[in-house]
């Protein structure tokens, strides 16, 4: 078992989940982050930690993409492990639905 990170966290990237997860196995795109599924201990501390709720553990129904998604990014990504300013635009983007076909990007993030 692992945690994912889906859809909305695409363009909101608030960071907060990359402060408490006790094994840095977060990694960072451009507009999104996810996380490592080798890695990941399954502590469960992330997911309250995400104002965007995109943090699942992939026990729920219907994740298999985006576990797929994750651990093909996480191995291309950067690692990050400090919060950064979210993008001015985050609060507007938060429940947009459709995301990943609209606004996802396979290009890599700045990391720590
Ligand atoms: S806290 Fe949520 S929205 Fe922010 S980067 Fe982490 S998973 Fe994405
Ligand atoms: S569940 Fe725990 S180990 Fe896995 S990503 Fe979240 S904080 Fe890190």
């Amino acid at each position: 078992m692992t945690y994912v990170v889906t859809d909305n966290c695409i363009r909101c990237k608030y960071m907060d989940c990359v402060e408490v997860c006790p094994v840095d196995c977060f990694y960072e795109g451009e507009n999104m982050l996810v996380i490592h599924p080798d890695e990941c201990i399954d502590c469960g501390v992330c997911e309250p930690e995400c104002p965007a709720e995109a943090i699942k553990p992939d026990t729920e129904p219907g994740l298999d993409q985006w576990l797929t998604l994750n651990a093909e990014y996480a191995e291309k990504w950067p690692n990050i492990t400090v919060k950064r300013e979210p993008p001015a635009d985050a609060k507007e983007m938060d429940g947009v639905a459709g995301k990943l076909e609209a606004y996802f990007s396979s290009e890599p993030g700045q990391g720590d």
